[in-house]
């Protein structure tokens, strides 16, 4: 099924349909959603079919339907971006569908056709271009969904799914600055297992991340900090981004073994990273040493990375009641640096050099 050509047909709202655009100003994240969606089906009989680009609208769903009871749901998250000219561009946009797939495995889900389905998104992209943003640091973000769509109780893995795509318009993630965040340390909750799902997007790893996520937010911090599930030791993630670390020079991050998000922002900020010559390392590292590094002053930078913010950094972690600054609670040069390579890559202002840009139409 993966072969065969799927035909992807249009359905362009009427003029009548087309909603009125939010305001550019407050944007905010996930509130407002755009003309079209991409749709297409799954069945054991047919393979994916019915893909289409059609207004957006409400689904109807069985109420057995097995996600509701099993959660076989996952999703990505990627954008578009404004550049000069009217350019829109997408970023690495191949990498999300291949994890997207890696993701459908996982969870016992069909895989799909990648380049067909790229193609679509561009489309649809192209399609609701006015939709994309022209205000500083504003996108559109773009979420790719599936979910099994089966009517029927008892476990096993669904035999019918819907696969959709649906695009928001959101505001600059900075508007208020660079500013570093306040993190706090879970040393209770675990987001992810070995042999889990933690290292693929699937919708239950969020939910269950929900509890310490509140914790943390009553206690006044901004994102938890994830240990390892075995130990409570080793630093995994922040959030749901990838954390790094500046220490006396080099930049560490942990190493993918299962229970981490492959992001794909961490995979560029790596390379970024190494093309500017710092020395770079994936590795386990422990909050001891973290917090060893924070006293004896190597400790320069942390930060988060993922498509939202594409660079989150940290200004304090809180582990036990012990509190760790970090470069006096200011974002630091690499963090910096960072963000603004990202951004002029993915805003079409530098050249480049990694072929990471997609133009759309
Ligand atoms: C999506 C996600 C990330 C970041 O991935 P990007 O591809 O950089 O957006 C990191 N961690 C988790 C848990 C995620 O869900």
């Amino acid at each position: 099924m993966l072969d065969k050509e799927l035909e992807v047909t249009l359905q362009k709202a009427a003029t009548d349909q087309l909603k009125s655009k939010p305001d550019q100003d407050n944007l905010g994240f996930g509130q407002f959603f755009t003309d079209h969606m991409f749709t297409m089906r799954w069945d054991r009989r047919q393979g994916w079919h019915d893909a289409t680009i059609e207004p957006y609208r409400p689904f109807a769903v069985d109420p057995a339907a097995m996600v509701f009871h099993y959660g076989q749901a996952i999703f990505e998250g990627m954008k578009a971006y404004r550049g000069k000219d009217d350019q829109i561009f997408l970023f690495r946009p191949q990498d999300n569908l291949s994890r997207m797939n890696q993701s459908a495995l996982r969870m016992c889900m069909p895989r799909f056709p990648q380049d067909r389905i790229l193609q679509a998104l561009r489309a649809m992209v192209y399609l609701d271009q006015g939709w994309v943003p022209r205000a500083p640091g504003a996108t559109l973000y773009i979420r790719p969904t599936m979910i099994a769509t089966e009517s029927a109780l008892g476990l096993r893995a669904a035999e019918e799914y819907l696969f959709f795509i649906i695009c928001c318009p959101v505001g600059a993630y900075y508007a208020e600055g660079f500013s570093p965040t306040r993190i706090y340390v879970e040393d209770r909750y675990a987001r992810s297992i070995p042999g889990g799902a933690g290292n693929v997007k699937a919708a239950g790893n969020y939910a269950a991340s929900l509890k310490a996520q509140t914790l943390a937010h009553d206690k006044g911090y901004a994102q938890v900090l994830w240990l390892d599930a075995v130990e409570h030791k080793y630093v995994e993630e922040v959030g749901s981004s990838n954390i790094f670390f500046l220490i006396n020079g080099e930049v560490i991050t942990p190493s993918l073994e299962g229970s981490i998000l492959p992001g794909i922002t961490r995979d560029s900020v790596l390379q970024l990273a190494r093309d500017w010559g710092y020395p770079v390392k994936e590795r386990r590292i422990s909050i001891d040493e973290i917090l060893a590094a924070g006293k004896d002053g190597t400790l320069q930078e942390g930060f988060g990375t993922g498509t939202a913010a594409a660079i989150s950094p940290v200004g304090e972690f809180c582990y036990r009641e012990e509190r760790i600054q970090i470069n006096g609670g200011v974002a630091g040069a690499l963090s910096k640096r960072l963000y603004d390579e990202l951004q002029a890559i993915q805003f079409g202002e530098r050249e480049d050099l990694h072929k990471w840009r997609v133009r759309v139409g």
